[in-house]
């Protein structure tokens, strides 16, 4: 899009969710990593001494000898991912945002606060006018959501425009790459369900109602859904599996529902952002899919999966969603949300 890459900083670059953007952005095409901030347990040191690398493929030659800094708003950048530890994000991302740098964040800290778009690019992509809205220096904070309410809200989206939705039920198994490094202790993890994530449920229950609400005004005019969720982690390593059941206001099918999944076009179809993947969901008819190991990297990991959509004896619909948790539910949605920004024309080259 842009002739000159923009410059790029990530802050929290050595986490499980800073790798993830490493591996992401690696030879983007608008997009360029030119600092890496942490906490200062890693400042100063090289990329490659300071995180402990859980990526599968090698950290990038030209990121494992860069110099990780502090996370303070004087870096080398024109707009930074944040995937800082929430203990830490709170304070971090308002600092950057009034020294005038666009934060496009993952922590959970300001998704929702009333000027503070929510945003996952092909559900609600108008929500970035709330920026014109916010007033938090020359910079503003972008978040996205959980990464189990992207999976779920990525599936109703298309519902909800075509029929409305009146409540929906969802059973999370999610990976244990959604707890960072180390996360879950192997004596929990191993050959067992844990059914309970702090803090998660309320996310799920929240998130979709901000996600799939109308921006008027100035303000986001939540939807009305009622949502019940409950979390677990499941030993898995990517890619969180959702059982879910919906109520529609009038009477739907399971074949409207596939028919409305399919039909569905998303509103950035043609912006020709580098992340979003050419299918953004999967109808799967085979009842064994989806499943994490053998889809999880469709589309990249930005493809979310549904399969045996059919009826629910309590509720009108049920169907099974997989998406990567790391990938669409962290660092690819915030590089897709850093593209629709920068098609918007609401990143640019920082004057020094
Ligand atoms: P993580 O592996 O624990 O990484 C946390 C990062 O924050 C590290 O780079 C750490 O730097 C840095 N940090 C901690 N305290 C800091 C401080 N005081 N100042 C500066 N940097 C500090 O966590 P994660 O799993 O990557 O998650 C990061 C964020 O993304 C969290 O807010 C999480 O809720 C959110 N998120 C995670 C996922 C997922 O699937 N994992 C999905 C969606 C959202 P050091 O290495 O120097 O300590």
């Amino acid at each position: 899009m842009t002739k000159e890459k923009l410059r790029v900083g990530i802050l929290g670059a050595t986490g499980a969710v800073g790798q993830k953007f490493i591996e992401v952005l690696d030879g983007h095409p608008w997009f360029e990593i030119t600092a890496l901030a942490a906490s200062a347990r890693s400042a100063g040191k090289r990329y490659a001494e300071a995180a402990n690398w859980i990526g599968s493929s090698a950290i990038p030659p030209r990121i494992a000898g860069m110099e990780v800094v502090a996370a303070a708003p004087d870096l080398d950048a024109d707009f930074v991912f944040s995937g800082l530890d929430s203990s830490a994000a709170g304070e971090i991302e308002p600092l950057f945002a009034r020294a005038g740098y666009p934060v496009i964040s993952n922590a959970s800290n300001y998704r929702m606060a009333e000027d503070v778009p929510l945003l996952i690019p092909e559900v609600n992509p108008d929500h970035t006018g709330l920026i014109d809205f916010q007033d938090r220096g020359d910079g503003f904070i972008v978040t996205n959501p959980n990464c189990s309410t992207v999976g779920l809200v990525c599936a109703l989206k298309p519902l909800f425009d075509r029929f409305g939705v009146d409540a929906a039920h969802v059973v999370t198994m999610q990976a244990l790459s959604g707890a960072g490094y180390p996360g879950v202790s192997s004596l929990d993890a191993l050959g067992n369900v844990v059914p309970y994530i702090a803090g998660e449920e309320d996310k799920v229950v929240t998130e979709p109602n901000k996600l799939l609400g109308r921006l008027t005004e100035g303000r986001i005019d939540p939807a009305a859904l009622r949502i019940s969720a409950q979390c677990t982690r499941a030993p898995v390593l990517e890619g969180h599996l959702e059982a879910v059941s919906v109520r529609f206001p009038g009477k739907v099918q399971a074949e409207d529902v596939k028919s409305a999944l399919r039909a569905w076009r998303s509103p950035i179809a043609d912006y020709g952002l580098p992340t979003a993947p050419a299918r953004f969901i999967e109808v799967f008819e085979d009842a064994r899919f989806p499943q994490p190991r053998r889809h999880v990297g469709l589309g990249r990991g930005m493809t979310v999966s549904v399969g045996r959509i059919r009826p629910c004896e309590v509720l009108d619909v049920k169907f099974i969603v997989l998406s990567h948790n790391t990938i669409r539910g962290a660092a690819g949605g915030a590089v897709l949300n850093a593209e629709l920004l920068a098609k918007q024309g609401r990143l640019a080259r920082r004057a020094y």
